[in-house]
């Protein structure tokens, strides 16, 4: 299988776009904020909320990141304003983030100041490890005065150190395994330990009272946060699961109509070609999971 995915990711590049377009579409709602819109409300519908993201990363030049946070601002405003349920996710470097660190606060502080505005939320993502320490003061640095929330990945050694200074903040946190490829020397690399320490981070959380977005399809991480929930006894607005678009959609449903409440990661815009190429070469395991869905015969919500 490793063989397999290993060379999908490494022919894409040379696969015709139309063909790349046809094996991203179940996990892309479009390139247009009304693809993004007509697919929240569908899982509205469902009995699911959204998070809205407007696809770019690392971008290389200011007037990029200024062009994506007014994109946010228009996203903030069309959530109101078509009355959906969802919140937005960003990425720092999308906003600038390795080009100027306050001119990223900038163009952070103004999307959540437009979310608090409209009584909603931004959810800043995490990328790799070189920007963990900026990711974590940025959103320090908006936490007291604006609706934002952040993430924290359950493979980085890091992380529970990491608790010791969210935990007494009360950060509010989404909660995943990690998607970047990254070395041993900070990351665990095995799955069971990365399992053991998600349930380890999660429990953690959840007994000091943080909200937690539990972002997972992993069935048995699901099993085990249901079982710390019950333990907990812990009221259903003090934590959420979520899953990307297109992704263990039989799951999703079995969580919904257990009752609690599940966010589902819908990604537009135009970068979703560079978007796809580049996640699929930083993590070929991806490859094989949009080859098995494939063969599952993916819904195109
Ligand atoms: C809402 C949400 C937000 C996220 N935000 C971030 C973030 O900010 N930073 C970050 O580093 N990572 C983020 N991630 C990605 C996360 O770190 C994992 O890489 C991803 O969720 C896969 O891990 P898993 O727990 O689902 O377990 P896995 O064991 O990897 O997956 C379980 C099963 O889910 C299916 N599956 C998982 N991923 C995919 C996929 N992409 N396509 C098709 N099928 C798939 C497969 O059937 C697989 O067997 C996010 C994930 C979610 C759900």
């Amino acid at each position: 299988m490793k063989l397999l995915n290993n060379f999908i990711a490494r022919t894409l590049p040379i696969v015709p776009k139309p063909i790349v377009g046809y094996f991203s579409a179940p996990y892309i709602s479009g390139e247009k904020l009304e693809d993004a819109v007509r697919v929240a409300r569908k899982l509205n519908n469902l009995g699911a909320c959204a998070t809205i993201d407007v696809l770019g990363e690392h971008i290389t030049k200011k007037e990029e990141a200024t062009a994506y946070a007014n994109q946010y601002l228009q996203v903030l405003d069309t959530i109101k304003s078509e009355k959906l349920d969802a919140n937005v996710s960003l990425k720092p470097t999308q906003m600038g983030l390795n080009l100027d660190r306050d001119f990223c606060l900038q163009n952070v502080s103004m999307i959540a100041q437009r979310a608090k505005q409209l009584g909603t939320f931004v959810r800043i993502d995490m990328e790799d490890n070189t920007c963990t320490d900026d990711t974590f003061r940025l959103y320090q640095q908006l936490k007291d005065t604006h609706p934002v929330g952040v993430v924290i990945q359950a493979y980085l050694r890091r992380t529970d150190a990491d608790l010791d200074m969210l935990i007494p903040i009360q950060a509010n946190l989404r909660l995943c395994k990690g998607i970047y490829v990254e070395p041993h020397a900070i990351a665990y690399q095995d799955r069971e330990i990365i399992r053991g320490n998600y349930l380890h981070l999660l429990e953690r959380l959840l007994e000091a009272g943080c909200y937690v977005g539990i972002a997972t399809h992993d069935e048995y991480l699901v099993w085990g946060a249901l079982r710390l929930i019950r333990r907990l006894n812990l009221p259903k607005d003090r934590y959420e699961f979520q899953m990307l678009l297109g992704v263990t959609e039989a799951l999703r449903s079995i969580i919904i109509k257990e009752g609690h409440k599940l966010r589902v990661y819908v990604p537009f815009g135009a970068s979703w070609y560079a978007y796809s190429v580049r996640r699929l070469k930083e993590n070929p395991q991806m490859a094989g999971y949009v080859l098995q869905n494939l063969l599952k015969q993916p819904s195109r919500l």
